[in-house]
């Protein structure tokens, strides 16, 4: 599969539009040109798409990522605004700043976009994007439209040559105006935090809050680990322990499966859920989250988790797994 590129052209995008939105309806991927980089978009509303984005990137992980909105309504349909948060998306939206704010309840959003936590990273973009995700009606869970690893795209022939050949379309509005990430802030705690240097300056955040961003955690690489919160090592574990790799169950145990071979003695299973009764990694990364509450809230001390292939989103599927079965503090 090659990705399709779509030509913006100003004044004359209805085909365009209808193409991209036709597409990430049916869960498909799509490169879109923002003020800051290109982002490699999908519907925030569908898990496997969501999944999609990190089996196309190869990122070995599930960290949150970024929802696209199209206007303040749909943002608060997301997230929770407090004053401060109204002001800065007053002063700065549309543009290259992201809100990190309380999710709000019934938030238009799978758990996979905000790698399960309570919070929800959050930003309006100017442009193109803005056009398509009000045509689309529902957020864009969006990263940068790279390779996990690589530098991040400022045009759609950087998206084409990284990512080219495993989406479903490229939208080419030419390059970025600002080139950069956008500046993330979190409102999520009692003081402003600055999590993310970058395209808008910090200065200009704390003129319009009147009061200081506490800077990002640099203190040690562990401090660092946890402001990315979808990195601390036993985050969003569930109170039962897990054990891994299992190929029983024992007395008193949830059973988290995968595939269709169950263990042999699979009904002991105090409660079961199937990742992907087909095997398919892609159905596993989407449930992931909600199948690991819903397993907790059964009340078993333990939860047996049966193995799941290592390679492709079978590696972020297992780091995720690997962390909620650690130790806690
Ligand atoms: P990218 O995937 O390059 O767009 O970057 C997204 C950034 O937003 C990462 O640094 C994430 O850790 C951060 N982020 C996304 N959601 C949250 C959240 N709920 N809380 C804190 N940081 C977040
Ligand atoms: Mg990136």
């Amino acid at each position: 599969m090659s990705a399709r590129i779509l030509r913006w052209r100003e004044g004359d995008n209805e085909k365009l539009l209808k193409q991209a939105a036709d597409i990430l309806s049916h869960g498909g991927l799509v490169a879109i040109p923002t003020e800051t980089v290109y982002g490699l978009a999908a519907d925030a509303t569908n898990g496997e798409a969501v999944a999609r984005i990190f089996a196309a990137k190869g990122r070995p992980r599930f960290n949150p990522l970024i929802a696209h909105v199209a206007d303040l309504a749909m943002a608060r349909s997301c997230a929770r605004f407090d004053a401060r948060a109204e002001r800065l998306a007053q002063a700065f939206w549309p543009g290259p700043l992201t809100l990190v704010l309380p999710l709000a309840e019934g938030a238009p959003v799978h758990p996979l976009v905000t790698a399960g936590l309570g919070t929800i990273a959050i930003r309006r973009p100017s442009g193109p994007s803005a056009e398509l995700i009000a045509r689309f009606g529902r957020p864009l869970a969006a990263p940068s439209a790279n390779p996990s690893g690589r530098l991040s795209p400022t045009s759609a022939a950087h998206v084409a040559e990284g990512l080219g050949e495993s989406i479903d379309a490229i939208i080419d509005a030419g390059p970025c105006r600002v080139g950069l990430e956008s500046t993330i802030v979190s409102l999520a705690g009692q003081a402003p935090r600055l999590l993310r240097p970058g395209g808008l300056n910090a200065a200009q955040i704390e003129a319009v809050l009147g009061e200081r961003l506490l800077a990002p955690e640099t203190v040690s690489g562990e401090a660092r680990k946890i402001e990315a919160p979808g990195m601390m090592s036993s985050h969003y574990a569930p109170r039962a322990a897990l054990r891994l790799d299992a190929a029983r169950v024992e007395p008193g145990e949830a059973l988290l499966a995968f595939g269709p071979a169950l263990p042999e003695n699979a009904g002991e299973a105090v409660a079961t859920r199937n990742l992907s009764p087909a095997g398919s990694l892609v159905e596993a990364a989407a449930s992931l989250f909600a199948f690991l509450h819903e397993l907790d809230r059964s009340g078993a001390a333990v939860i047996a988790v049966a193995p799941v292939p290592r390679q492709g989103l079978g590696a972020a599927i297992n780091d995720r797994l690997a962390r909620a079965a650690a130790p806690r503090a």
